[in-house]
């Protein structure tokens, strides 16, 4: 049985006008990494509640949500708008299927995403889990400007801990920013620039690909991949590729 907990808001991180981070403390059951939580405020005199994939790792006590501002989005704003001590309320327990526990394990791990689609893969990296099941993980994540890339203090930290076996690719669509791919990541996966860049091959041999975000995004590069051979993960038939649409 689920029910609705009172959590309560911890800090509100204002990383741009369209862009922030809560963190919350409520007394939820234990969740994966990977995982969303159903979140809802009272909006004239209606319950809104939305998923939001959890950013924090399972083993932290505060939990933390990474958002975007949806235009004209009911919810997203409310919550931006959200000050220390307010109440937010969370549904108990976690959901969902995003977790390494439905991925097979193999030799790389590729986590693709677009906007705050970034979040479950930080909660992931944040655990042993993905460390001990697979030689090199890449993180990349597609953004419209430089001002969208958060958390690269915690993915500048992973490198240092896992050096060579963990790698970052950022695309920023609309500016040039050095170091980062201009464009989407569909095209630069069509043109092997992306693997050219990570210097790490997709194949079916030895990759898993783990996807979310935006849906365009997401049925792209699944398209792409099947074309070279890859298949969705079943329970009942594994195969390479997991996926998490955000709408
Ligand atoms: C499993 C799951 C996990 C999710 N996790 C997150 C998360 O961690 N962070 C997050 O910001 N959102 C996440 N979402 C999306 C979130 O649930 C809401 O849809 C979003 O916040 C918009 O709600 P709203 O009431 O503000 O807008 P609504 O009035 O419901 O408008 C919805 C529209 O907003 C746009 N939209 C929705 N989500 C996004 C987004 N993330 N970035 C850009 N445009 C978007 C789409 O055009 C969509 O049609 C997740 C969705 C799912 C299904």
């Amino acid at each position: 049985m689920s029910e609705w907990l009172e959590g309560k808001v911890v800090e509100n991180i204002h990383w741009t006008d369209s862009l922030f981070s809560l963190k919350v403390d409520a007394d939820i059951a234990p969740y994966s990494a990977g995982q969303f939580a159903s979140l809802a405020l009272e909006i004239d005199g209606e319950r809104v509640a939305r998923p939001y994939s959890f950013l924090s790792p399972p083993q932290d006590k505060t939990l933390e949500f990474f958002f975007y501002t949806a235009t004209d989005g009911v919810l997203s704003n409310a919550l931006y708008d959200l000050k220390v001590g307010d109440t937010i309320l969370v549904k108990n327990p976690a959901n969902g299927f995003f977790t390494l526990d439905e991925v097979p394990a193999s030799r790389d791990l590729w986590l693709i995403g677009t906007g705050t689609g970034i979040a479950p893969f930080l909660s992931i990296l944040k655990t042993d889990q993905p460390w001990e099941t697979y030689e090199s993980i890449i993180l990349v994540q597609g953004v419209r400007t430089q001002s969208d890339m958060q958390y690269l203090d915690l993915i500048t930290g992973l490198r240092e801990q896992y050096g060579e076996r963990f790698g970052f690719q950022a695309f920023v669509s609309r500016e040039q920013v050095e170091g980062t791919i201009q464009g989407r990541i569909p095209a630069s996966i069509e043109d092997g620039s992306l693997e050219q860049k990570v210097n790490l091959k997709l194949d079916v041999a030895h990759s898993q690909v783990m996807l979310c975000g935006n849906p365009d995004m997401v049925k792209d590069v699944v398209e792409l991949l099947k074309a070279r051979g890859f298949a969705k993960n079943l329970r009942r038939k594994p195969g390479h590729i997991t996926t998490e649409n955000y709408w």
